[in-house]
């Protein structure tokens, strides 16, 4: 995102917007500005604003005149009076950071908007995670502190070392070099975020490695991590996690349970 010096008249109303923290008002220069480095090109400033497109010299005469008698001209709090906020035109490696962080961007690699997956939530159809297997999300960042995909990188790779199977229709899994490895493509290692989902599986037997692995490189890296572990229930309802995640020290909760209503595009192995 880029705010026009020449546009803006320094009001403020977009940086408690930006959920990056990333738009700050120079109080010399008197515009705002935007660091480009922490912008993760979520659009939120831009679609979340409504945009006036008063004159920037009468707005800027008004708001001295109103200072000289010491009362304030402030657009509503919701707007940009000038209009000055202005996407920029993204080419590669930086459009990776719209395609994580602006909701309403659908991603290429999966045609999925948001973080770019339906995750386990359409198994009954998908069969992403069968019988026998346990299927991980790692969720990087949020609002407020993001994650660039370095740090993903060094996560991906502990994983990748360990054997686990990265899920194919998974945005993160198209931009690795090797998907075995979980190597994340070199030109994109300094890019930054909003948040991005991880997904792998691994056989039952291997939920304990998965889980010390990502406990000890999630001291390895500049954001916080969140982990969600699926597998399929038996015919009572139950499933084996529940005492692997308890005897590992973690506490669990069922948060979503598919009822096995969608119709399987895939075949159970006998
Ligand atoms: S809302 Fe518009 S005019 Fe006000 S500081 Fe932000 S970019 Fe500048
Ligand atoms: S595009 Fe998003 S991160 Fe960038 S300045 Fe706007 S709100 Fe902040």
């Amino acid at each position: 995102m880029w705010i026009d010096p020449k546009r803006c008249v320094g009001c403020a109303n977009c940086v408690p917007v930006c959920p990056m923290g990333a738009i700050a008002v120079d109080p010399v220069a008197r515009h705002a500005v935007v660091n480009e480095d922490e912008c993760v090109e979520c659009h939120t400033c831009y679609r979340g604003m409504s945009r006036e497109h008063l004159p920037p010299a009468v707005v800027r005469a008004v708001r001295r005149t109103a200072q000289l008698f010491r009362f304030r001209f402030d657009p509503e709090p919701d707007v940009c009076p000038t209009g000055a906020l202005t996407p920029r035109e993204l080419t590669w490696p930086r459009s990776v950071r719209r395609a994580f962080s602006d909701p309403l961007v659908p991603h290429e690699s999966t045609g999925v908007a948001g973080r770019g997956t339906e995750e386990v939530k359409t198994n009954d159809v998908t069969g992403r995670v069968l019988k026998g297997e346990a299927g991980f999300t790692v969720e990087f960042g949020r609002p407020g502190i993001g994650v660039r995909f370095r740090d993903i990188d060094r996560v991906t790779r502990a994983l990748g070392a360990a054997g686990v199977t990265f899920e194919a229709e998974n945005p993160v899994t198209s931009l690795m070099s090797d998907r075995t490895t979980g190597q994340i493509r070199d030109d994109i290692l300094d890019e930054k975020i909003l948040s991005a989902i991880v997904e792998v599986k691994t056989e039952m037997d291997r939920v304990s490695d998965v889980l010390r692995i990502l406990q000890s490189v999630s001291g390895e890296v500049k954001t916080v991590i969140c982990i969600g572990v699926s597998a399929r229930c038996d015919a009572r309802g139950d499933t084996e996690l529940e005492d692997i995640l308890n005897a590992e020290g973690f506490r669990s909760w069922r948060g979503k349970t598919n009822f096995g209503l969608g119709r399987p595009l895939f075949q159970e192995a006998v």
